[in-house]
């Protein structure tokens, strides 16, 4: 019962930060000009708001069909790539690591190893990259320790 519980806790955050990937890892590549932390976000093409719901990871794509609910334009694929790769990549990892501490680091050095090939094959972007690639790092040292965190609580109740 309990291990189901953390297990779900720890998918709830791998789909998290597939989504946090579209922000945190696409924003600095090229033609990107949002600063990495900014809540904003909008179609590229006819600049509509896209409210929290149809933020959500691969859920939303699907719900729209891959376009914008304002201009229909279609949405490019690779940032639902990445949000499965992400997804599937880091839970896997955890997996495989009984879901230890071990396995969280792991999972997150996975998730700047993805980064890092997405920037190289995109491009960095031209405004800000140092400063913005920085700040994308250590956005991630809250979300690091609030998995780690859980891994060490289940470790606990769970592995005794
Ligand atoms: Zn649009």
């Amino acid at each position: 019962m309990e291990r189901g519980i953390f297990i779900i806790a720890f998918f709830f955050i791998c789909f998290h930060l597939g989504g946090l990937a579209t922000t945190n890892i696409l924003r600095l590549t090229f033609g990107a000009k949002l600063p990495v932390l900014s809540s904003k976000c909008h179609c590229d093409h006819c600049g509509a708001a896209i409210t929290p719901f149809y933020q959500l990871p691969v859920i939303s794509y699907i719900v729209c069909k891959g376009k914008c609910r304002n201009c229909g334009i279609r949405i490019p694929k690779f940032g639902l790539m990445l949000e499965i790769i992400v997804m599937v990549g880091m839970f896997i990892t955890l997996v495989c690591f009984d879901f230890s501490v071990l396995g969280v680091t792991l999972s997150f050095i996975y998730y700047e190893v993805i980064r890092f090939l997405v920037v190289m094959k995109h491009g960095k972007r031209e405004m800000d990259f140092k400063k913005q690639y920085v700040i994308a790092v250590l956005a991630m040292v809250p979300f690091y320790a609030m998995t780690a965190f859980v891994a060490l609580l289940y470790g606990v109740v769970c592995k005794g």
